[in-house]
């Protein structure tokens, strides 16, 4: 049987928290797609002379990374002419971009995920219209699975406060009446009744489970706001006895925040406690706004948070408390959100910036560790992805998703040998060092080049695409929409004015 020994100057078999375990001149041997052995270099050579190698003593050889919270968009936002603004008048503002190939764009995600050495992704596709619910599904799933990417997938769904966060009616009477007319067919178009939801997970669950060696399925309603508590009780029934995990957005802005306590007198988070509907299985992404209690409440739960430091500095939401979060035991994810620092999605550029983000002032003050940041991006992903124990180590029986990033540039001191192999890649590495990609056993990325799709082919297919001309009801769409924003922002002026008492210290002016 066909077996490769891949070896590495350093091997990281098991990232922790408290000290990653790691080998010097180590290598794993990958059989069948699965990780069989793992130890020195030269033991392993004994133990498998058959096996053909890969790899040496310039590289380090990681697990992949997992990146938590993805919504399959080849070009950010900003790439499609809507820059960074804060969220609530930024996601409306998306409504009037001209719609963009699915497949196109996500196998062009797909493929830098890939080159930047993410293996699994949390690929949370926004629902669209609701005929057309499994052709872009197939369509998000088609340019992932041509990649070779791992994916657990979840449709985000809502179906109420689409525009702000109060009843879709009641805000269009704030509209002058033309426009108003002409934002309840753009809700309409994309309105999907919540059986049709339901049934949409009915076909995919048989289906994908074909499929499972490469895809999990998760549920998704979309964020507190935007689904009533009835749907929520019936996804989490539904999810519960599926056995689905539940991924949602949750507290990404002090606007949710405030929504909860306007809405239900209490915190979001205390809410979705009510309810009944925290737990283990269910993983939130975002989670900036939490207090105290809230955390407790996360933890005490079991309840996972994908972290998104990118995308929340981008859209002007904050910074979630992720020290308190970790110092609680909460299990802290990493995702990009389709909304990465560099908008390339390059999860090593997002775990520099965890790493940085949270040192807070003062010498008390703990900053996370280059060991932290990549548990989160490993094996914490692994578990908000189900794939627990399957993927983010590098140990006999996990199946066989391996990056090798070279060490010549981001080791051209010793800094690998005096601070550590897991300091020198969280602090300076980033997608130009990772050298070649597995996943489940197969090469995806060679020579820092994706062998399972052509990037410049896909590239110039999708330019084309987002280049066509407008059509004339794309173009009195994005006018509608470019109409309504200023009624969205004098909505939110009344809100969120009260003192803020803020987990992190910055600076201060008195
Ligand atoms: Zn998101």
């Amino acid at each position: 049987m066909a077996s490769t020994l891949i070896r590495g100057k350093y091997v990281i078999t098991s990232p922790k928290a408290d000290g990653s375990d790691l080998l010097t001149d180590g290598a794993v041997l990958e059989e069948n797609g699965f990780i069989q052995d793992v130890g020195a270099f030269e033991q392993l050579r004994q133990r498998h002379p058959d096996a053909k190698e890969m790899g040496g003593n310039q590289y380090i050889v990681l697990p992949g990374l997992v990146n938590a919270h993805h919504h399959g968009n080849g070009l950010s936002p900003l790439h499609l002419g809507v820059p960074d603004g804060p969220l609530e008048p930024w996601i409306v503002q998306r409504m009037g971009s001209k719609p963009v190939d699915i497949y196109l764009s996500a196998a062009y995600a797909a493929i830098k995920l890939l080159q930047s050495g993410t293996t699994t992704v949390m690929l949370n596709q926004s629902a669209g219209a609701a005929a057309r619910l499994d052709e872009d599904s197939q369509a998000m799933l088609g340019g992932f699975r041509d990649a070779g990417l791992r994916v657990c997938y979840s449709l985000g769904y809502r179906h109420q406060n689409r525009i702000v966060y109060e009843d879709d009616a009641t805000f269009l009477k704030r509209l002058p009446a033309e426009v108003s007319r002409a934002v309840q067919v753009i809700l309409d178009a994309g309105h999907i009744p919540a059986d049709e939801y339901f049934r949409f997970y009915d076909r995919i669950i048989p289906a994908l489970t074909e499929e499972r060696d490469r895809v999990r399925v998760a549920m998704s309603p979309s964020n507190l706001q935007w689904c009533s508590d009835g749907l929520l009780r019936d996804i989490k029934a539904y999810a519960t006895s599926n056995k689905l995990p539940i991924h949602m957005h949750l507290l990404e802005t002090v606007y949710q925040k405030e929504y909860a306590l306007r809405t239900f007198g209490k915190s979001a988070v205390a809410h979705l406690a009510d309810l009944q509907f925290l737990g283990t299985d269910v993983s939130i992404a975002h989670a900036v706004w939490l207090t105290e209690a809230d955390i407790r409440m996360v933890a005490d739960s079991g309840t996972q948070v994908c972290h998104n430091a990118s995308s929340n500095l981008k859209l002007q939401s904050g910074i979630a408390p992720v020290q308190p979060l970790l110092s609680r035991g909460v299990t802290v994810a990493l995702g990009t959100d389709s909304m990465s620092l560099n908008d390339d999605d390059d999860l090593f550029q997002d775990m520099r910036l965890v790493a940085q983000l949270h040192r807070n002032s003062g010498l008390d003050s703990t900053a996370p560790t280059a060991d932290q940041v990549l548990t989160m991006a490993t094996v914490n992903g692994a578990k908000a992805t189900g794939f627990e124990h399957e993927v983010g180590r590098l140990l006999p029986g996990y199946r066989a998703d391996i990056v090798l990033l070279r060490l010549d540039r981001i080791a051209q001191s010793p800094i690998d040998e005096v601070a550590g192999p897991v300091e020198a890649l969280v602090y300076l590495a980033d997608g130009r060092d990772v050298d070649t990609v597995m996943i489940g056993g197969q090469v995806v990325v060679q020579d820092g080049r994706v062998t399972s799709l052509n990037r410049e082919e896909i590239a110039a297919r999708l330019k084309e695409n987002v280049s066509q001309k407008p059509t004339a009801e794309e173009v009195r769409k994005a006018d509608v929409i470019a109409e309504v924003i200023p009624y969205i922002k004098e909505f939110y002026r009344e809100w969120a004015t009260y003192d803020l008492q803020p987990h992190y210290r910055y600076n201060s002016r008195a």
